[in-house]
């Protein structure tokens, strides 16, 4: 991603913002590489975390292949993005970051990664997940793409049912109902966050990724920063998500023969609320 992507912003009609609208919720941002969610969510997670939620991060690599410097190992950039990437998760207050250390660059969508994506679901109980749009049309990082299915794969329904992956539950970590998934990169967005309140410390955990900020200053960029935050409407910006909404429709909720009045949750593209089944949680 272009370092001043994020810096843009643009007029949306009004929107709705309503996770977390009745308490704070858990939330797991899965990504495939360090700065991913620093670009695309970082006033997003700051927001939640000032809200009271408790967010996790999971990165599918360390990101080893991100440098034109010669003379960097893997090795050694993986150890500098990771510290990068924490110091980043403590500017915005996450609770907590974990590696799987794939290689940058050969993430596939297999059985390994989502068994492994399954396990921290099961184990850390997030209510949302945001992850990589992986179905996204025209140019993609093939690890987004990767990372993007694989999330999709062990949301619905690997995660849900006991006997996908059953060694899970001998290990004390029981089947989990994830209720939303907000997608980012997404072509057609309808889940939008004002981060108007949040856009410096978002800035300042972009920042924390030195490694990747190319020629310019920590100054010059804060510069260019507040001068588009100055001239944005109010000082607003936003950060928008393809919203899926995975727990089963209120229709489907009814018991049978009873007329149902209530429309699905979600009726997009990427909605499997038709499909999905089985306990949702009260808070979402
Ligand atoms: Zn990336």
């Amino acid at each position: 991603m272009a370092l001043f992507d994020f810096l843009r912003w643009r007029r949306q009609p009004a929107f709705k913002e309503d996770l977390g609208a009745e308490g704070p919720l858990t939330a797991m941002v899965i990504f495939a590489h360090p700065d991913d969610a620093e670009f695309t969510c970082g006033g997003t997670v700051a927001k939640w975390c000032a809200q009271g939620w408790t967010v996790y991060y999971v990165l599918a690599t360390s990101g080893d292949k991100g440098t034109h410097e010669a003379e960097l190992s893997s090795q050694e950039l993986a150890a500098i993005r990771e510290q990068e990437q924490r110091d980043a998760c403590r500017v915005l207050g996450v609770k907590d970051v974990v590696f799987l250390g794939y290689p940058d660059g050969f993430v596939e969508p297999d059985h390994d990664l989502r068994g492994q994506v399954v396990r921290l679901l099961r184990r850390y109980r997030p209510d949302v997940v945001l992850t990589w749009d992986g179905f996204r049309q025209g140019f993609n990082h093939s690890d987004h793409r990767a990372v993007g299915i694989a999330v999709r794969d062990a949301v619905y329904p690997a995660v849900r049912d006991h006997l996908y992956y059953p060694e899970d539950k001998r290990d004390g970590f029981d089947a989990h109902q994830v209720n939303e998934m907000l997608l980012a990169g997404a072509d057609d967005p309808d889940y939008h966050v004002d981060i108007g309140d949040h856009a410096e410390t978002k800035l300042e955990a972009v920042l924390c990724h030195s490694s990747q900020l190319g020629e310019r200053s920590k100054d010059e960029i804060r510069k260019i920063w507040t001068e588009r935050m100055r001239s944005s409407p109010g000082g607003r910006l936003r950060e928008s998500f393809k919203r899926v909404t995975v727990r089963r429709s209120m229709r489907q909720q009814q018991p049978p023969g009873q007329e149902a009045s209530a429309q699905p949750a979600a009726a997009n593209r990427h909605a499997e609320s038709s499909e999905a089944s089985g306990p949702s949680r009260s808070r979402v």
